[in-house]
C-alpha cells in the first residue's frame, strides 16, 4: 500500500478514538488525519490537533467555539454540534471516517458517510442496533464496506473473509465482564468504580456500564445479525474469560474459525484501516505457553436478563432494537449520574420494551427510528424519577 489515506475521526477523544491516533502513528505516514471531532475534552483535542494538524475539527456544541478556536491552531477550522459532524462526513478530501463516538449521535452522520461512499470503520455499534436494516441495504447500494472495529465483530469479519460459504453459527465470545463470579444480590452494593473496571479492556464508561449488565453482549448479537446478514437463533454467546478467542464461525462441515489475539483494540482497528491487507502492529503476540488454557462457559441469562431483551427486542423487529438501544443509552446514563441504582437498568429498559405499541411498521423509516429513541429515553427518564 503506498498510497496515502485521508482519514476523519469521530471520537477522537475517547478510548477508541485515542487508540485510533495511536495505531496511526505507529503506521507511519500512511493515514493523514484531516478531520477530528469530540464532545467536550476540548484540551485533548487541541493537543491531538497540533499532533495531527487536521483541516477541520469539530466540538460538541456552540457553548466553547471560542475556547476551541484559541486553542488549536490558527489554521484549523472549528465546527460544533450534529451538523458539524455532517459537514465532516461529507467532505471530499476524506476517504475514511472511524466512527468512534458512543451512543445514538453516530447515526445521522453515518447514514452521510455512506451516502457519499465514505469507508467506514465503526466502533460504534448502537448505530447498527437502532437502524442496522437501514444501513447495511444502503451501504450495499452505494458500494460501501462497513468495516467493523467492535474486536468481535473483527474476528468475525476476519473470519468470513474470503470465505465460499455461509456460516451456519456464529460463536460470539464474551470476556464477562466485572460481575461474572459476583451473585446478583451484591450487584446494587458495588460501588460505580467497581462497575466500571472492567477485567479485560479499558474502555469508555458507557461500553463499560453495558459490559457489567451483559447489554453490551446483547447490543452485539444485534450488530451480528445486521453486518453478517444472519438470523439471531444463529448467535451463541460463549462466556470466555481469558479474551483472548474474539469470537468464532462454524461452517455447515463443522469447521470452527477463530481468531485470537492479546486483548488490544489497537488490533481490530488497524486491520479497519488497513483492510484488506495486513500491516505489523505493536500489539504483543499471545504466549500459549503461560496462557496454558482456554475456557468457555454458557452465559447465565437470568443473572443478565439483557441479554434476552436483546433477543426479544431483535426478534420483534421493526423499531424495537432503537427502543432497546435508546432505554439503555438513558438509564446507563441515569446510573453513571447516581440517580438509579444497578439494578434497575435491565429493569427499566424491560419496563420500556413492554410499553411500546405493537409496531406495525416492519421496516421503519430513519424518521420513525429517531422518533422511537425520542420515545424511548423520555419513557426511561419518566422511570427513573419513579
Ligand atoms: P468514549 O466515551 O471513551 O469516547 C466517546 C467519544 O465520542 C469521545 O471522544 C467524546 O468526546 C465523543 N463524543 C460523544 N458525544 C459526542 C457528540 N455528540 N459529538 C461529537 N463527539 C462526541 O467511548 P469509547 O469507549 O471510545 O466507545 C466509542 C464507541 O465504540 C461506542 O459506541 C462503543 O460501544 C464502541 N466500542 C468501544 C470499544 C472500546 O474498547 N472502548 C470496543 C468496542 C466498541
Ligand atoms: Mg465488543
Amino acid at each position: 500500500m503506498t498510497y496515502m489515506k485521508n482519514i476523519a475521526i469521530l471520537g477522537s477523544t475517547g478510548s477508541i478514538g485515542v487508540n485510533t491516533l495511536d495505531v496511526i502513528r505507529a503506521l507511519d505516514g500512511r493515514y493523514r488525519v484531516v478531520a477530528l471531532a469530540a464532545d467536550s475534552n476540548i484540551k485533548l483535542l487541541a493537543e491531538q490537533s497540533r499532533r495531527f494538524r487536521p483541516s477541520v475539527v469539530s466540538i460538541g456544541s456552540q457553548t466553547r467555539l471560542i475556547e476551541a478556536r484559541r486553542a488549536v491552531p490558527s489554521k484549523t477550522k472549528v465546527l460544533f454540534g450534529p451538523d458539524g459532524l455532517l459537514e465532516i462526513v461529507k467532505r471530499p478530501d476524506i476517504d475514511m471516517v472511524v466512527f468512534a463516538i458512543s451512543g445514538t449521535a453516530c447515526l445521522a452522520p453515518l447514514v452521510s458517510a455512506i451516502t457519499h461512499k465514505k469507508e467506514v470503520a465503526l466502533a460504534n455499534k448502537e448505530s447498527l442496533v437502532s437502524a442496522g436494516g437501514i444501513l447495511m441495504p444502503l451501504a450495499r447500494r452505494h458500494g460501501v464496506t462497513i468495516i467493523p472495529i467492535d474486536s468481535e465483530h473483527s474476528a468475525i469479519f476476519q473470519c468470513l473473509h474470503g470465505a465460499r460459504a455461509r456460516p451456519s453459527r456464529i460463536l460470539l465470545t464474551a470476556s464477562g465482564g466485572p460481575l461474572r463470579s459476583i451473585p446478583k444480590t451484591k450487584f446494587d452494593r458495588l460501588s460505580r468504580d467497581f462497575i466500571l473496571r472492567h477485567p479485560k479492556w479499558s474502555m469508555g464508561k458507557k461500553i463499560s456500564v453495558d459490559s457489567a449488565t451483559m447489554m453490551n453482549k446483547g447490543l452485539e448479537i444485534i450488530e451480528a445479525c445486521h453486518l453478517f446478514n444472519v438470523n439471531e437463533k444463529m448467535i451463541d454467546v460463549v462466556i470466555h474469560p481469558e479474551a483472548v478467542m474474539h469470537s468464532m464461525v462454524e461452517f455447515v462441515d463443522g469447521s470452527v474459525l477463530g481468531e485470537m489475539s492479546n486483548p488490544d483494540m489497537r488490533l481490530p482497528i488497524q486491520y479497519a484501516l488497513t483492510y484488506p491487507e495486513r500491516q505489523p502492529s505493536a500489539v504483543k503476540s499471545v504466549d500459549f505457553y503461560r496462557l496454558r488454557h482456554l475456557s468457555f462457559e454458557r452465559p447465565d441469562n437470568r443473572k443478565f436478563p439483557c441479554l434476552g431483551l436483546a433477543r426479544q427486542a431483535m426478534r420483534s423487529g421493526g423499531v424495537s432494537p432503537a427502543i432497546l438501544n435508546a432505554a439503555d443509552e438513558e438509564s446507563v446514563r441515569q446510573y453513571l449520574d447516581g440517580r438509579i441504582r444497578f439494578s434497575k437498568i435491565p429493569e427499566i429498559i424491560g419496563k420500556v420494551l413492554s410499553r411500546q405499541k405493537r409496531c406495525l411498521c416492519k421496516a421503519p423509516a430513519l424518521a420513525d427510528i429517531f422518533k422511537a429513541e425520542a420515545w424511548a429515553k423520555e419513557e426511561a427518564r419518566v422511570l427513573c424519577y419513579r
